[in-house]
């Protein structure tokens, strides 16, 4: 379960501190898949790197499973972000010189070692449709493809809570809804938790749960009410199918 209460972020600037967040609660439960929309430059990325333990909180608790990260003494703080947290960037972020295999195995090479890795792996990757690319590098893929290795690397280690970050921000379309597909096949009947921030309708639209950053805050747009601590109204008609990023930028 991952909780998130009284959350702020600022940073120190000259002219005074720059809010960035504030009052932020959130309370998703094993399984539960999460989107938030908001516009450029509203906080989504600081505010995932804070849930992955990347980047302190100004104020408030992040748990996960009971414990939270920013209480870690380093060493143990690492083994939170390897073991606890699979991340995707809108970069894939994969080393160009390793092949499709080894850039999923990466985060089994430190830390304890997962039983299984290879075969895991495998899986991982056929269910991406890659079963016959494990030898390519990264520069022989589609941009579409690399990102499918990238949530596979991310998953390696069946972390309890997964983060997103604009995943399908570099694809068109149909590259994107591939990922999303991906993205929804892998975490369903799973106990990760899915936060994913993007600009794309429909993956938003995708997760039960939505919110919307406005302000310093996070609105809830659509999803089970009691989840969530604080006192956003449920949106009117917020079912699922509605439209929750009006910003939304097309080809994004
Ligand atoms: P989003 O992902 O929604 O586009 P970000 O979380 O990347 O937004 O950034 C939110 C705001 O915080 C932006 O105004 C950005 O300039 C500012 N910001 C992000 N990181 C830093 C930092 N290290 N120092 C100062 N300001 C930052
Ligand atoms: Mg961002």
């Amino acid at each position: 379960m991952l909780v998130v209460t009284g959350l702020a972020k600022s940073y120190p600037t000259p002219r005074g501190a720059l809010d960035i967040l504030a009052g932020v609660d959130l309370a998703l439960r094993p399984g539960d898949a999460a989107s938030i929309v908001g516009p450029s430059g509203s906080g989504k990325s600081t505010l995932l790197y804070i849930l992955g333990a990347l980047e302190p909180p100004t104020a408030g608790t992040v748990t996960l499973d009971g414990v939270d990260p920013f209480t870690l003494a380093s060493a143990e703080l690492a083994t939170f972000r390897n073991r606890r947290v699979g991340f995707v960037f809108q970069d894939h972020l994969l080393l160009p010189q390793c092949t499709v295999l080894e850039n999923v195995l990466v985060p089994t090479l430190v830390g304890d070692a997962v039983d299984g890795a290879g075969d895991r792996a495998r899986e991982l990757l056929g269910r991406a449709g890659l079963a016959d690319r494990l030898d390519h590098r990264p520069a022989e893929l589609s941009g579409g493809e690399r990102q499918r290795v990238a949530l596979a690397r991310a998953l390696i280690r069946r972390p309890p809570l997964l983060l997103c970050d604009e995943p399908t921000g570099n694809l068109d379309r149909a590259a994107g809804e591939v990922v999303a597909d991906m993205l929804f096949d892998l975490h369903g009947g799973q106990e990760t938790v899915l936060v994913v921030v993007t600009h794309n309708v429909d993956l938003a639209a995708r997760c039960p749960i939505r919110y919307r950053l406005e302000g310093l805050g996070l609105k809830r747009v659509a999803g089970d009410d009691e989840r969530s601590a604080g006192d956003e109204e449920p949106a009117a008609g917020g079912e699922k199918g509605t439209d929750p990023d009006e910003e939304s930028v097309a080809g994004d």
